[in-house]
């Protein structure tokens, strides 16, 4: 008696639990065939399988309609508002255009960001006095980029990678910087900071009074170009990967990198909010300095 097992008619199709004796037909969903009499606790464990499948085909199938509805409602948005959303703005101010430049001062390559190459206000050289040598300086290795002259003192780097400060009058050595790398560009010397590339792709900030170490980063790639600063961001190139990046000039974040269709060899240009770049297959690239977008 007590071993007495209940046993039901349990439909396959939908795992209903049908009486014993209620006949061939499933009660829930009307089938025929598939009952099947089973003892009760078994045709319990079966059924609950069943709807536990039923649920998990139920909830892939509304995830197959909704998932690219969603991706499509996102990327219309996307489209409708414009995104991706703008790059970061720099966290500083360094190189702002908006103030003069400093009469008798040339602090980076070109002269400035709007690759004048001439210098603002009266320069105190006489045509007579031109032949004679003031002050020589020679370095350790070959200079091949113009000096940087900013505040009387001369920076200027030199293929042994060092970074050398001089006294305008005298000729004197203020501090030199040794990088261990190789350097062959024009110094950007902007706000108390020499912003300078080495090869095979380091950027550095040295403090200008001292020629400590601010900050230095590694790129991909060197940097052709001589480093340009302009409103916070300093633009340096992954010349060999046709790439120019604008980083933050006070950290040396990334803030945005441009393609290029080719090399980028000669600083850019900055001139009202464009970055003006051009690559070696003599394309020139007009680009927002704050978003990147061309044109
Ligand atoms: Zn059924």
């Amino acid at each position: 008696m007590e071993n007495e097992l209940n046993t039901v008619l349990y439909c396959r199709f939908c795992g209903n639990l049908n009486p014993e004796g209620s006949g061939l037909r499933c009660s829930q969903c009307g089938a025929y065939s598939g009952m099947e009499t089973v003892v009760e606790e078994e045709a319990r464990r079966r059924s609950r399988r069943i709807r536990l499948d039923f649920l998990r085909n139920r909830i892939t199938r509304i995830a197959i309609v909704v998932v690219p509805l969603l991706m499509l409602l996102v990327w219309v948005l996307w489209g409708y508002t414009g995104l991706p959303p703008d790059p970061p703005l720099p966290t500083t101010n360094i190189g702002d255009t908006s103030v003069a430049p400093v009469p008798g001062d040339w602090p980076q390559a070109r002269g400035g960001i709007t690759n004048t190459a001439a210098s603002v206000g009266d320069l105190d050289v006489s045509a007579e006095g031109v032949t004679d040598v003031a002050w020589r300086h020679v370095a350790g290795a070959p200079i091949v980029a113009a000096p940087a002259v900013v505040g009387g003192r001369v920076y200027v780097t030199a293929e042994d990678g060092t970074v050398t400060a001089l006294d305008e009058s005298s000729g004197e050595v203020v501090w030199q910087y040794e990088s261990g790398l190789t350097a062959t560009v024009t110094p950007a010397v902007v706000d108390d900071l020499v912003f300078v590339v080495f090869r095979p792709g380091v950027v550095s900030a040295l403090n200008a009074d001292t020629g400590d170490l601010v900050w230095s980063r590694r790129l991909q790639v060197a940097s052709l170009p001589s480093p340009t600063v302009a409103d916070g961001r300093l633009f340096v190139a992954e010349t060999d990967q046709n790439r120019l990046l604008a980083l933050d000039a006070a950290t040396g974040a990334d803030l945005w990198d441009y393609h290029l269709s080719d090399w980028l060899i000669a600083p850019p240009a900055i001139i009202d909010d464009k970055v003006i770049a051009t690559s070696n297959d003599a394309v020139i690239h007009i680009i927002d300095e704050a978003t990147a977008n061309v044109g």
